[in-house]
């Protein structure tokens, strides 16, 4: 057990086609049916029941701290729902190896703690991914997702997209690829990517891409990474080589997606 635990921990793919240890509990499907957009999206059946072993896991095995407000079922879902997305067809990544502790606050807060990874670390920060540590999630900026009033933001998917960059041991923006052709692809695509933003932030230009990505790489991962699951149709419209990248990479397609 302990085994299979450590190996559940560290990655090891075939644990996370295992049989759960018992039913998925009909309750969280009801949440991620009800709360979780994307939960329905998903293409096949399959992606569902693997969706729901890795909400299973990341609920069971991950420390949830809730600092000032009450932590419920809803909340643990919700956000390992999205948490699970990024991840549903990369069996090969593990459940975010490096995360033991999800770190929930009601608002924004400013507290001036060293930050160890590109999270948003400024002044009313509504979350933040540590390189080796804690995400940190602010349920206000996550509560509005439940109501289907889902902007372009998503703080879920941008921290744990930040916890996919890291997997590879730097924080730059680039994921763990699978070949030095994908590399080499990626960093044509991303570069000029980036720079396109960077320039449409300095001319005051809005894209489909929030121009907080022009803050580094890494932040335009993030954010890249939210738009392709938020606003895929829009991404692949008028970002094609970027769009692309992130369908090989998460081996989805969701601007084909219903909804
Ligand atoms: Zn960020």
């Amino acid at each position: 057990m302990l085994g299979a635990l450590v190996d559940w921990l560290f990655g090891k793919d075939e644990r996370r086609t295992d049989e759960l240890p018992e039913p998925f509990p009909a309750d969280w499907r009801r949440i991620l049916d009800g709360d979780v957009l994307h939960y329905r999206m998903l293409p096949r059946d399959e992606d569902r029941a693997q969706l729901e072993r890795d909400v299973y896991w990341l609920v069971r095995q991950k420390t949830w701290t809730p600092i000032d407000l009450e932590i419920d079922d809803r909340k643990r879902v919700v956000i390992a729902g999205y948490a699970a997305l990024l991840l549903n067809r990369r069996l090969d990544l593990g459940v975010y190896p490096r995360t033991r502790e999800i770190i929930v606050r009601p608002t924004s807060y400013n507290e001036a703690y060293k930050s160890h990874g590109p999270g948003v670390v400024g002044a009313n920060r509504l979350g933040e991914a540590w390189y080796r540590g804690p995400v940190v999630l602010a349920w206000s900026a996550i509560r509005p997702l439940l109501d289907r009033h889902a902007d372009r933001h998503n703080v879920i998917i941008h921290e744990f997209a930040h916890k996919l960059d890291f997997l590879d041991g730097s924080t730059d923006g680039t994921p763990p690829l699978e070949s030095r052709v994908d590399l080499l692809e990626w960093a044509r695509v991303f570069t000029a990517e980036f720079d396109a933003l960077v320039a449409a932030a300095d001319n005051g230009t809005r894209t489909v891409l929030d121009k907080y990505g022009a803050t580094n790489t890494a932040e335009f991962f993030a954010v890249a990474t939210e738009a392709f699951f938020c606003f895929p149709r829009r991404l692949q419209r008028e970002h094609g080589a970027l769009y692309d990248c992130l369908r090989d990479f998460f081996r989805h397609d969701p601007a084909t997606w219903p909804g």
